[in-house]
């Protein structure tokens, strides 16, 4: 990557008042967090996509939480990175700051970042078939797999399946954050899942910088500003 080019992009997100930020699955590797697509992502032979919906839940919902239970304990034992840290001084040094995750592991919230969309909703979640209800279980592993509510149904993972609706309004707040951006960044996601693949074009085309950071080109690459390949672990911290 040539240096001028960082350069360039460091000054314009240090000079930028209003920054947005949209995460993916590979700002958590280096914490040790397998993402979806690449090496290291299966569980017993499964794809995520045959796992994390809602026709797969329906089939099996012990499968499907034995992989989650499997998830869960790989996150219990990872802590944020210097690519999570790198983004709480950011917020901390800009007046208009959002930060927008698909990432499920809460690794953002452990690092001290504050203000967090979460588009996928949050592993630790979990979430009651009949009666709606909603808490937080950080037990790692789980006692009861399927775990149920205290009405007796079963309790389903509290994240966005494939197939499924966003949490409503989140959608509206995370456009809102990327029009009204002067540098949107786009760190370690694959830009293949919709809607959050169309939040970083979106950005440029209301006037954002858009930066990436990604171990390999993507879709986005060619339409973002500047793309800079490498670990978000080591480009990152440089960057802020
Ligand atoms: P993805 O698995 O599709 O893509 C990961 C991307 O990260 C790839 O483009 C890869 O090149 C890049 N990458 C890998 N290591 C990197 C590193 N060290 N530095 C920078 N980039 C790196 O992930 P996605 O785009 O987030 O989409 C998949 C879905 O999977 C999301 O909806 C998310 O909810 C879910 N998911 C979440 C987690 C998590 O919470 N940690 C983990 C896996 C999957
Ligand atoms: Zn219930």
């Amino acid at each position: 990557m040539p240096d001028a080019e960082f350069e360039k992009a460091r000054r314009r997100l240090a000079s930028a008042a209003s920054v947005a930020v949209l995460t993916g699955a590979g700002i958590s590797a280096e914490s040790g967090i397998p993402t979806f697509r690449g090496a290291g992502g299966l569980w017993k032979n499964f794809r995520p996509e045959e796992l994390a919906t809602p026709e797969a839940f329906a089939r099996n919902p012990r499968l499907v939480w034995e992989w989650y239970d499997w998830r869960r304990q790989a996150i219990a034992k990872a802590g944020p990175n210097p690519a999570h840290r790198g983004l709480v001084q950011l917020e901390q040094a800009k007046p208009r700051f959002t930060l927008i995750t698909q990432n499920v592991d809460g690794l953002h919230d452990a690092a001290g970042s504050r203000r967090i969309l979460k588009l996928h909703g949050d592993i630790w979640h979990l979430r009651c078939t009949a009666c709606g209800a909603d808490w937080i279980d950080r037990r790692a592993p789980l006692d009861t797999i399927p775990p149920l509510c205290a009405c007796g149904a079963q309790a389903r993972p509290g994240v966005v399946w494939f197939g499924e609706m966003l949490p409503p309004g989140i959608l509206d707040e995370a456009q809102r954050a990327a029009a009204a951006a002067q540098v949107f960044l786009v760190i370690g996601t694959s830009a293949l899942v919709y809607p959050a693949a169309a939040l970083a074009p979106y950005a440029r085309r209301s006037g954002a910088t858009v930066i990436e950071i990604n171990l390999e080109p993507t879709p986005f690459s060619d339409i973002v500003d500047f793309a800079f390949h490498g670990k978000a672990g080591d480009l990152l911290p440089k960057l802020v």
